[in-house]
């Protein structure tokens, strides 16, 4: 026989654990998306234009301007 109090305490801990599970789901695709967009976009180091650029292009041509990017963000200087 379940008494009702632990039935009640399983029913809260099952919707916190849902709670929790969603929440992280929620944040990890949102930062998984953001990282994919990342990889997917080049900001230009001249004009500052964002585009989209296929990951494996070592160096791209800015649309805009014809700048050249790098595939990694270098830390700007200045
Ligand atoms: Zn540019």
């Amino acid at each position: 026989m379940i008494e009702i109090s632990q039935f009640f305490i399983g029913l809260v801990l099952l919707a916190f654990a849902w709670l929790v599970a969603d929440f992280l789901f929620e944040s990890l695709g949102g930062r998984l998306s953001r990282w994919l967009n990342h990889r997917q976009s080049r900001e230009c180091h001249l004009c500052g234009k964002t585009y989209a650029e296929k990951p494996r292009v070592k160096l791209s041509h800015c649309p805009d301007c014809d700048g050249l990017n790098p595939r990694k963000n270098h830390r700007r200087l200045g």
